[in-house]
C-alpha cells in the first residue's frame, strides 16, 4: 500500500501571516521520517465551508489526512464538526475524555469553573481512535472512511508535535509496517543540472529506492532513499544504487553521509596525520572559520594570516614586493607566493591560500568580479587554480565557494587526485 498524505492547517491567523505553518514543517518531516510522502500542504481560515471544500479536495488525492487546529472548546474550533459532516460520522460523548478534561482543570487552574463549552471536546468522530492529550485539553483522534484516514491533532505547536510524535506516528507505523532510510552524496565540481543530466535515467526510474538532487551553495547533494522493513534490507537496495552514482561521477562525488566539504578535508587530514595552514585575502578567514567549526580541528589546523593588504601579504606572508608590483595582488605569481610563505610561517604540511575579487566592483588591474585565485603549497610543489566565480550571486556567495574551491584542492592534493 502506497501512503501519501495531505496536511490541511485550519486557522485564520495562518492565512492573516499572524503566525508562520511551523506545524506544518514539523508534521511533514516526521512524515518523511515514516517513509510517507507528503504531496500538498493546504491551509484554510475557521470557516466550515471552505474547510469542508478542503476536506473534499483532499479525500480525493490522499489517503492520509492531517488536520491541526480547531479542536479546542471555542465557538471558532469547528474542525471536529466539520469533518464529520464531510464525512458523514456522527460525534459521541466520551465519558473517560471528559473525565480527563475535568482532572486536567482541575489541576491547572486550580478552583477554576470548567465551562460547559469545554464538553465539546469529548465529543469525537463514531468509532474513532482517541489520542488522548496529556499536555493539554483537546484529544486528537484518527478514523478510517472510504479508505482514508483522517488524524486531528491540536494546533499549538508543542501539543501538535508531542501528540504526533507519541500518538500518531505509532498509529502510522502500525500501518505502513516500513521505515525509510537514506545516504547523502555530496557533490563539488559539476552543477545541478548536470548532474541530474547524467544521472537522469536512474532518476525517473526509481520508485524504490529514489534518488533526488538538492541544490547547495556552490555544490550539489543526492540523497539515495529506500523504503524497507529493516536497515538491512534498505542498504541492500541503497548500496548499488550508491555505488553506482560514484562510478558515473568519479572523484567529484567527496563523501558520503558527511556535512561538508571542510570535514572530509578534516578527516582526511586527520587520517594522514598531517596539517594546513591557510592564506587568506578575499575570504577574509572563512576558510579557517570553517574548518574551526568543526571539533577536532586543532588536530590538523596550524593558523593561518588574512592578508587583506598587499603590506600584509609583504611583511607577514613574504611575498615579494616585486611580485605585487608586476603582476597585482589578484594573480597566479602573488597565489603561490602567498601559499609559499604561509607553509614556511606556519609551519604546516600544506598551506592554500586564496585572493581573488569578492565583488561588488572589479580591482584597479581590471579583474573583474568572481576572479580568484588559489595556491597550494606541499613542499613537494606549488600549484595555483584559477576559478571564474562571476556568476557567483553575491559578496558571500563567491566567498563562500572561493573557499570550497581552496577545501576541493586539499582534498585532491591529500588523495593524489588530479588538481
Ligand atoms: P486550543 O485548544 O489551544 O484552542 P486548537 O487545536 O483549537 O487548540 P487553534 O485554536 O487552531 O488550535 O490554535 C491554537 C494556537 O496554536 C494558535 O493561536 C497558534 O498560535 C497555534 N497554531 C495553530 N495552528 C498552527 C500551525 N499550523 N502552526 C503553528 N502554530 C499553530
Ligand atoms: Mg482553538
Amino acid at each position: 500500500m502506497h501512503y501519501n498524505a495531505e496536511l490541511i492547517a485550519v486557522g485564520t491567523e495562518l492565512l492573516l501571516g499572524n503566525i508562520a505553518n511551523t506545524d506544518a514543517q514539523m508534521l511533514s518531516e516526521g512524515l518523511s521520517a515514516l517513509g510517507i510522502d507528503v504531496y500538498y500542504h493546504t491551509v484554510v481560515g475557521d470557516n466550515p465551508q471552505r474547510l469542508r471544500e478542503a476536506l473534499e479536495i483532499a479525500r480525493k488525492r490522499a489517503n492520509i489526512i492531517i488536520t491541526t487546529g480547531g479542536l479546542g472548546p471555542t465557538y471558532d474550533d469547528l474542525t471536529k464538526q466539520t469533518i464529520c459532516e464531510t464525512f458523514g460520522l456522527p460525534l459521541e460523548f466520551h465519558e473517560d475524555i471528559w473525565q480527563e478534561i475535568v482532572s486536567y482543570f482541575q489541576r491547572r487552574m486550580k478552583g477554576g469553573q470548567i465551562t460547559e463549552n469545554n464538553r465539546q471536546q469529548a465529543m469525537l468522530p463514531a468509532g474513532c481512535t482517541v489520542f488522548d492529550n496529556p499536555v493539554g485539553t483537546a484529544p486528537g483522534c484518527a478514523f478510517e472512511k472510504d479508505g482514508v484516514r483522517v488524524l486531528m491533532l491540536p494546533g499549538p505547536p508543542y501539543e501538535c508535535r508531542y501528540m504526533f510524535t507519541h500518538r500518531a506516528v505509532p498509529y502510522l507505523r502500525a500501518l505502513t509496517h516500513e521505515k525509510i532510510f537514506s545516504h547523502e552524496l555530496r557533490i563539488f565540481g559539476m552543477g545541478e543540472s548536470q548532474v541530474e543530466a547524467v544521472l537522469h535515467e536512474m532518476m525517473v526510474k526509481g520508485a524504490n529506492p529514489t534518488l533526488a538532487p538538492y541544490a547547495k551553495t556552490g555544490e550539489v547533494l543526492l540523497r539515495a532513499t529506500a523504503k524497507a522493513p529493516t536497515q538491512e534490507e534498505a542498504e541492500e537496495m541503497l548500496r548499488p544504487m550508491v555505488e553506482r552514482v560514484k562510478a558515473t561521477l568519479g572523484d567529484i562525488v567527496y563523501g558520503e553521509d558527511v556535512a561538508s566539504l571542510e570535514e572530509a578535508v578534516l578527516a582526511i587530514l586527520k587520517e594522514q596525520g598531517k596539517t594546513v595552514s591557510f592564506a587568506e585575502s578575499c575570504t577574509g578567514g572563512l576558510l579557517a572559520k570553517r574548518l574551526t567549526d568543526l571539533p577536532g580541528a586543532s588536530q590538523v589546523f596550524r593558523g593561518g594570516v588574512v592578508s587583506y593588504t598587499n603590506a600584509v601579504k609583504a611583511a607577514a606572508l613574504g611575498v615579494d614586493e616585486a611580485l605585487l608590483a608586476e603582476y597585482g595582488a589578484v594573480s597566479e605569481p602573488v597565489a603561490k607566493a602567498m601559499a609559499e610563505g604561509c607553509r614556511r610561517l606556519c609551519g604546516s604540511d600544506l598551506a592554500v591560500s586564496v585572493t581573488g575579487v569578492a565583488g561588488p566592483d572589479g580591482d584597479d588591474r581590471g579583474n573583474p568580479v568572481g576572479t580568484v585565485f588559489l595556491g597550494l603549497s606541499t613542499g613537494a610543489e606549488t600549484i595555483c587554480r584559477q576559478v571564474d566565480l562571476s556568476r557567483g550571486r553575491s559578496r558571500g556567495h563567491i566567498r563562500h565557494i572561493a573557499a570550497s574551491h581552496a577545501f576541493d584542492l586539499l582534498r585532491r592534493a591529500l588523495l593524489d587526485l588530479p588538481l
